[in-house]
Parts: C-alpha cells; sequence; structure tokens
C-alpha cells in the first residue's frame, strides 16, 4: 500500500490521530512520521517514506492541521509505570533498574570472593545441590579480578609438603585438572585448558635440612604421590645444568606435579558455575546483620542466653548504592582480605568465641621474569633453592620466572602492588646465579607481585565452620598453595555444607578452631 501516493482524504483522519498521539505521552511519534529523521550525511532530513503530495507535506511540517480539541486527552499513566516510578524504576536501560529488578534479595549459600576459592565452592556446590534448587550467590567487588591473588600466581602444583592433608588436597588437585577439560564444559560451553606443564617440583636441601625432606618424602610417597629423592650425585646426572654446591639431598616430583594457567582455571569453574546457575554479584561487602535468638536454658548444659545469628550481608554496589542479600549460609572467600572481611561479621571484636580473630592478611610477593639463553632449557623443574628462592621455565624461548619470600624484617608494605626490584639484585638473582651458572648472563624483562593470603597463625588453609557463628565457614589463608588446592578446598565446603561433615579428606585440623584453642598445624614447606 506504500508503493502510491496517498490522496488528501485519505491523510486527515490519519493527521488527526497524529495530533491526539503527540499529546499522549507514549512517544509515538516516530510512527507518525511528522518529525524529520536525519540521515548520518551532514545531518540532511531524510524523507518521510510515505509518499505525502506537496501541499499536505507542508502541513505535516508546521504541525497546524488539527486545531487544539476542547477537552483535551489526559496524559495516562499505566499502573504498572506508576509503581515503577514510586519505586523509583525508570527504564528497562537504566543501570538503576537494572538492580532494582534484578538484584538478588536472598539466597541459600552466600560466598564472599570470586576468586578460585569462591569459584570452585560454587560450582561444587551446584554440582551437587542442582536438583534441590540451592541458591548460589557470589558477591566479587572486582570482576576483572585486577588484584586477586589467583591470577597474580605462579601455577604451581605440588604434592611436596609436609602434612597429610595438604598432600592430599594437592593430589586432588591434579587428578581435577587432569579431567578439567571435561568437568568443567557443557552444553555449548568449551571446558578449560589449563595448559599443565609437567615437569614437577625439585626441592634441594642442606645437611640440615636433608632429614625433613626424607622424612616429607616418606609421607608423600604413602600418600601415592610419585616423589623421587636425590644425591647430590644424582641430581648432577639428572640435571647437568645445576651446580650441587651445599646440596646434600633433593626431591624431585615424577607425576602431577608442574604449573598451569590459573586464569583459564579460574574462567572454567566461573563459567561452569554460571552455566549451572550460580548468580555472580559485582558489590563490595561492607557488613553484616544478625539475628537475635533466645536459646532456652537446658539444664546440665548451660544458662540461658542471647544468640546473635548471621543473616543479612550488606553490599555497596558500584554507585554507591547499599543493598542487602539474605542468606542461609554464608563463606568467607575473600582471599587476603578475609581477616578484615571477618572483622565486619564481629570475628575478632567480641568476647568468649568471638575473641579470636581470622588471623589472615595480605602479604606482598613479587615474581620476576628474566630471560637467559644460556638458562636451563626445556627439563627445567620448579626448582625451590635451599636458600628458599625458586624459578621456573616461563614457555620455551629460554624465559624464567624466580621470586623468593622476604624474611619476617624484610616484610614490604602492602598499600600497593608496585615492585621492588632491588629485593631481585639482592635477594633473587644472587641466589638463583649461583644455583644455575646459566643464570649469570640474563635480562630482566617484567616483574608483578600479589598478595599470598597469608594465615599468620601457622601458614595453612582455615577451612571449616566458625565455632559462634555456625553459618559462617571458612575457605581462606592459604598462605601460597591455595590455587592448587582450590578444587578439593571447594569440594569440602560443599560436603560440610550440604552433608555437614567431610566425606573424602578429612580437613577438620585446619578448622578455625585450632587458632581459638591455639593448636597451630604447621607446614614445612612453605615456598
Ligand atoms: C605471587 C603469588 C604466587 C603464588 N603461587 C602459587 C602457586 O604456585 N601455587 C598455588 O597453589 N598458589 C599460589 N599462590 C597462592 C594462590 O594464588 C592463592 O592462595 C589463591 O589464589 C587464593 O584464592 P582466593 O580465591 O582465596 O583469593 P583471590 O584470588 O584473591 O580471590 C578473592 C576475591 O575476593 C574478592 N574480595 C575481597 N574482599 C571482598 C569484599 N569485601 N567483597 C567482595 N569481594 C571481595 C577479591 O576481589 C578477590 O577477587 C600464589 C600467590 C601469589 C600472590
Amino acid at each position: 500500500m506504500f508503493n502510491r501516493a496517498v490522496t488528501a482524504a485519505q491523510l486527515k483522519p490519519w493527521l488527526k490521530f497524529n495530533y491526539i498521539l503527540k499529546n499522549v505521552t507514549f512517544t509515538v511519534r516516530s510512527f507518525c512520521n511528522s518529525c524529520p529523521r536525519y540521515s548520518n550525511k551532514d545531518d540532511e532530513p531524510v524523507k518521510p517514506s510515505i509518499l505525502v503530495p506537496e501541499d499536505f507535506q507542508a502541513e505535516l511540517d508546521g504541525e497546524t492541521y488539527c486545531p487544539p480539541l476542547a477537552q483535551p486527552i489526559k496524559p495516562h499513566v499505566h499502573p504498572i509505570k506508576k509503581s515503577f516510578d514510586l519505586l523509583g524504576i525508570t527504564g528497562r536501560n537504566d543501570p538503576k533498574t537494572h538492580n532494582n529488578l534484578y538484584f538478588p534479595r536472598h539466597c541459600d549459600i552466600l560466598i564472599i570472593g570470586g576468586g578460585i576459592m569462591g569459584c570452585s565452592i560454587a560450582y561444587w556446590l551446584k554440582q551437587r545441590g542442582h536438583d534441590n534448587g540451592l541458591r548460589v550467590i557470589v558477591v566479587e567487588q572486582d570482576p576483572s579480578y585486577t588484584r586477586a591473588s589467583t591470577v597474580l600466581s605462579v601455577g604451581g602444583l605440588r604434592q611436596q609438603f609436609s602434612l597429610p592433608e595438604n598432600i592430599e588436597m594437592s593430589l586432588y588437585g591434579a587428578e581435577f585438572l587432569r579431567k578439567s577439560k571435561k568437568l568443567l564444559s557443557g552444553e555449548g560451553l568449551e571446558g578449560p585448558d589449563v595448559q599443565f606443564h609437567p615437569f614437577g617440583y625439585l626441592f634441594l636441601a642442606t645437611e640440615k635440612g636433608a632429614d625433613q625432606l626424607i622424612a616429607n618424602h616418606k609421607l608423600q610417597t604413602s600418600l601415592g604421590a610419585k616423589i623421587q629423592l636425590l644425591s647430590a650425585n644424582k641430581l648432577k646426572q639428572k640435571f647437568p645444568w645445576i651446580n650441587t654446591d651445599g646440596v646434600e639431598l633433593a626431591s624431585l616430583g615424577l607425576e602431577n606435579e608442574g604449573w598451569f594457567d590459573p586464569w583459564s582455571l579460574l574462567n572454567g569453574f566461573r563459567n561452569k558455575a554460571l552455566e549451572m546457575g550460580v548468580e555472580f554479584v559485582k558489590a563490595e561487602t561492607v557488613g553484616f546483620e544478625t539475628q537475635e535468638t533466645i536459646v532456652p536454658e537446658q539444664p546440665g548444659i548451660g544458662d540461658s542466653g542471647c544468640y546473635h545469628k548471621l543473616k543479612r550481608v550488606h553490599v555497596r554496589l558500584h554507585d554507591g548504592d547499599i543493598r542487602t542479600i539474605d542468606f542461609s549460609k554464608c563463606v568467607m572467600a575473600a582471599g587476603a582480605q578475609s581477616g578484615k572481611v571477618s572483622k565486619l561479621a564481629g570475628i575478632g571484636l567480641g568476647t568468649g568465641l568471638l575473641r579470636n580473630a581470622l588471623p589472615v592478611e595480605p602479604r606482598k610477593r613479587y615474581v620476576y621474569c628474566f630471560h637467559a639463553p644460556e638458562g636451563p632449557g626445556l627439563d627445567c623443574p620448579l626448582t625451590v633453592d635451599t636458600t628458599g628462592s625458586y624459578f621456573r621455565r616461563e614457555g620455551l624461548g629460554g624465559h624464567y620466572v624466580a621470586g623468593k619470600s622476604p624474611t619476617a624484617n624484610e616484610e614490604p608494605g602492602v598499600a600497593n602492588l608496585d615492585v621492588d626490584y632491588t629485593f631481585f639484585d639482592q635477594q633473587v638473582w644472587p641466589d638463583v646465579a649461583l644455583r644455575v651458572p646459566g643464570f649469570e648472563n640474563i635480562k630482566l624483562k617484567s616483574a608483578w607481585s600479589g598478595y599470598y593470603d597469608y594465615n599468620t597463625f601457622d601458614q595453612n588453609g582455615v577451612i571449616g565452620i566458625h565455632p559462634y557463628h555456625t553459618n559462617f565457614l571458612f575457605a581462606t589463608g592459604f598462605s601460597g598453595h591455595g590455587l592448587q588446592q582450590a578444587p578439593a578446598v571447594g569440594r569440602a565446603i560443599m560436603e560440610l555444607v550440604l552433608e555437614g561433615k567431610f566425606l573424602t579428606i578429612d580437613l577438620s585440623r585446619f578448622a578455625f578452631d585450632r587458632v581459638i584453642a591455639n593448636q597451630p598445624v604447621f607446614e614445612q614447606n612453605i615456598v
């Protein structure tokens, strides 16, 4: 019908309709072609697409055809729009509208922190609790993960620990990584390629440290880890590029040890969690609310009293708005910030079971990347020197990364992630160059730093339920080995939440209770 010119008689009622429409709030002007539309080219008005005779076109442009109605039609606001206005919901594309409409107000499990721990826990909860319709929310303040430990880590995986729990968790980490492509795939979702480099860890010990290495080796192999002890001579035969001065004994991982890409694993967990229905909220956790519960007197057990149960979290959105989310259980997986965020729940600020703070704080660690054309080459495990300095190959072009944990006196400030290059010159390079003569000739290319989620109490993960806030769980404090343990920790938290106990690896010794009872569980092999 638009192929022919319309007649004046045909247009009159249409123009009247156009006038009425212009007095109504809805924006239907464009349907009427009464406003000039503009092309991109020099803002030239575009002719209306309906063919209109010249004289009527003038009337259309001048909007003079119809006199005002005696009883103009009042703008009609739809009742739903009225309610939206009252709620402050202004339009579909307005971010406020989005927040108001879609912001989740309650869930079963709320996880604070969407790093590798938070995402692994979310994955496991949905993986097992899928059919129960479990609602899981992850609150993450920075979805680009600029300062998260996960993406700033070195990506190492080893079983060479001194505690059975750590060995078992890392054995499971290796098993999970092997299957990660399949486990973290879905319909239309490709599982991650974590780029595992199975070149092992090599720990070097002086005469003084040899006994510990032997004891560790015994425990590790009894739990199924494939670790080989090497005398200094054997070490030199296997790795001719190494200087064995001062080395009494070495232990080398033969299987399930090496390094991988942390970012790929994080994305794999996150994407799979999203696919299974986990909701991610971009916000910072800024407070908690409790609910007062009166506990009646229990004859023979205790007096009556008042108990404050955690029930709601306060989060700050990007635009500064504060929202609340009710939860049944909450998991603390905020990495290096976990101690600080737990204080918001009163942990460390009260008496009795609330008197001890979560002993987890950020500790800055540097990683330096250098080029060494005469370095060890392909067959170079992640080597931990007797001095504590470590290095490993990075790619295939003669590049290596290296670092070292500072002593307590040398701990750098944590206000920013600036790199101290003198630490490399004075502490790291002398160690690694002494151990590998090929590292005497190097060119430092780049460096970065990240925060260890450092447990000041005993440098081990805190995993489990808080004894006072029994709906508050911890998965934090891994002090430099959390990445590889994330699959096992996620599974362990899922077991605690859904079954009330550990079913696979018994991690009871890593509970928060040990802080209250002052019973540290020390790990000897902290790198
Ligand atoms: C230099 C370096 C090298 C490492 N090397 C290894 C290694 O070789 N092998 C290994 O296994 N481990 C290694 N680690 C340790 C490992 O990276 C960590 O233990 C692990 O990534 C911890 O994961 P996470 O999810 O608990 O913490 P993160 O990855 O830090 O995630 C925590 C998240 O919580 C969020 N968050 C914090 N506060 C709030 C809040 N108030 N509200 C909302 N969100 C919040 C943060 O934005 C962050 O994204 C290394 C770490 C560093 C720094």
